[in-house]
């Protein structure tokens, strides 16, 4: 099957998933009144890969039928490659301006990296790498979104998992049958997950004791409909309103749930490590698998600060801050944001590297930092957004009062700015509202500290990881030099 269209990928939400929102079973994602305004947005997404124009943009031809699939599994070989990905990124992130951190794209740029490091699983045991590229080119062919988890419930982060008062209670090997391995638990977070086909269970960050390891050693995906598996969805922050009052939590609002497994068989060509706790420990530092995935992100982190600097400079401009030398420095630092992450993508597209077996990767150590930027610049750009919009941002009515025959007027006249009549400001201002104060926003925002992983240990883990012998013998060079040796 060719890359999917709006149909095609809603047709595919109409399973036996087994969806928790709001107290009650969701028997239909895509025509709830709440959950389905995503869906559509999605599947406005995939409907793109069907534009005759567009289509060139966003797929290629897929090696095994020739068909057009998704560039997003594309396996780069080559800079070229790298960019032409990374335009397809830019195109989907743009169309939700980055407010979608789950696009489909990032799960299966990973899925590709991980195909392409098949020798890593088959470290684990022969039939181990067969596996993942047999999977890799089930998705691809199919063009099926996927979310992913990793973290297990947060219980006590002190504790490794089987020192916890219930161990039973992160996501664990049960037992084992013919058909598969049998998991049972939970896992705390799938951002996405009533809107994807696919769940990508990798390793958990928790500390695993070695005497734990052939509970707590996996990696495998499930389809989202799988007997046993139910998701939980946290409350909505999409209360149903209007896309002129909530411009963005009526359409990008992509729901997190937490993972429960009752007894999940995992079908045994769809479990790609067990039981080796140092392969799973080490398989996103070992393999270039994650970097696809940041590289996606990065790209959606583009689109994000430029959607960002938008708004900041109408609304900025339609209440006659644009030319006060304090507003435009920190209109300043968003054009800053925005440049940054352009020159990481080219940057670590530039400096690609070439692995063995020809397969290009982004250059890991620019994303890294790139990884690390966002999360503590994100709450930056809300802030200067906050501080530009001030009150304003919240003393606006709502859609149904500017219709409304008795405050109409007032409204066009009282509410008027510099540039923009009293309507156009308040819709724009319902815009800044969204992006910045809203509860969607804050989610945002918690989102892209958090998303990637835990940001101080990534912090620490670059010092400790980044390859510092050079700059260090440089240093002890000048502490040995003795000037006095010269003379
Ligand atoms: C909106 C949102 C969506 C997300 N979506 C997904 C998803 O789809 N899939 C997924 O897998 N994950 C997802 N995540 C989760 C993300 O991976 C985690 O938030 C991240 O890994 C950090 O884990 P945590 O939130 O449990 O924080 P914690 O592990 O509780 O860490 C919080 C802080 O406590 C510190 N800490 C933790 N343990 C210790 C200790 N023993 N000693 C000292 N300090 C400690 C950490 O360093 C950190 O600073 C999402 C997160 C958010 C916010």
């Amino acid at each position: 099957m060719a890359a999917r269209s709006r149909t095609e990928y809603l047709a595919g939400l109409a399973d036996a998933r087994e969806i928790w929102f709001d107290g009650a079973r969701v028997s239909d994602v895509a025509g709830h009144p709440i959950l389905g305004r995503t869906a559509h947005t999605l599947a406005d997404l995939y409907d793109l890969q069907r534009d005759p124009e567009l289509q060139p943009k966003l797929t290629y031809a897929s090696p095994k039928t020739g068909d057009p699939v998704s560039l997003a599994f594309l396996q780069p070989r080559s800079v070229d490659d790298l960019v032409r990905r990374r335009v397809m990124f830019k195109h989907w992130a743009d169309y939700s301006g980055g407010m979608l951190g789950r696009t489909p794209d990032y799960l299966n740029a990973i899925l590709a990296g991980s195909a392409s490091s098949a020798d890593y699983f088959g470290r684990n045991g022969p039939e181990y790498a067969g596996r993942i590229v047999e999977y890799y080119e089930y998705c691809r062919e199919r063009d099926l979104c996927a979310t992913h988890t990793f973290v297990d419930p947060q219980i006590n982060r002190a504790l490794s998992q089987s020192e916890q008062a219930d161990p039973t209670v992160p996501l664990h090997i049960a037992g084992e049958s013919e058909k598969g391995l049998v998991v049972s638990g939970a896992r705390m977070l799938a951002t996405l997950a009533p809107y994807a086909d696919e769940l990508h269970v990798f390793p958990s960050p928790s500390r695993t004791q070695q005497s734990d390891a052939p509970r707590f050693a996996f990696a495998f995906a499930v389809p989202i409909a799988t007997p046993g598996l139910k998701f939980m969805c946290r409350e909505s922050f999409d209360i149903g309103g209007t896309t002129g009052d909530y411009p963005l939590t009526a359409r990008y609002e992509e729901m997190d749930s937490v993972a429960v497994f009752h007894d999940v068989v995992v079908p045994w060509e769809r479990v790609f490590l067990k039981g080796d706790i140092g392969l799973c420990n080490r398989l996103f530092r070992e393999t270039p698998a994650f970097l696809h995935g940041i590289h996606q992100f990065t790209t959606k982190n583009l689109a994000k600060a430029e959607f960002i600097l938008g708004v900041a400079a109408l609304v900025a401009d339609a209440i006659g801050r644009a030319g006060l030398p304090q507003y435009q420095q920190m209109l300043g630092e968003i054009v800053d944001a925005v440049e940054t992450e352009r020159a990481y993508l080219r940057a670590a597209e530039a400096d690609a590297i070439t692995d063995a077996r020809g397969f290009v990767h982004p250059n890991p150590d620019i994303l890294s930092t790139a990884r690390n930027y966002f999360p503590k610049i994100y709450p930056r750009l809300i802030e200067i957004l906050q501080l530009i919009g001030s009150s304003g941002l919240m003393a606006t009515p709502a859609e149904r009062d500017l219709k409304s025959p008795h405050i109409e007027k007032d409204i066009e006249r009282y509410y008027q700015s510099a540039t923009l009549m009293g309507k156009e400001r308040v819709r724009l201002f319902r815009l800044a509202w969204d992006l910045a104060c809203s509860s969607f926003a804050g989610r945002q925002v918690l989102y892209e500290r958090f998303f990637a992983g835990d940001p101080f240990m990534l912090m620490a883990n670059r010092f400790a990881a980044y390859d510092k012998s050079e700059v260090v013998a440089r240093v002890k060079a000048l502490l040995a030099r003795r000037e006095t040796d010269k003379e």
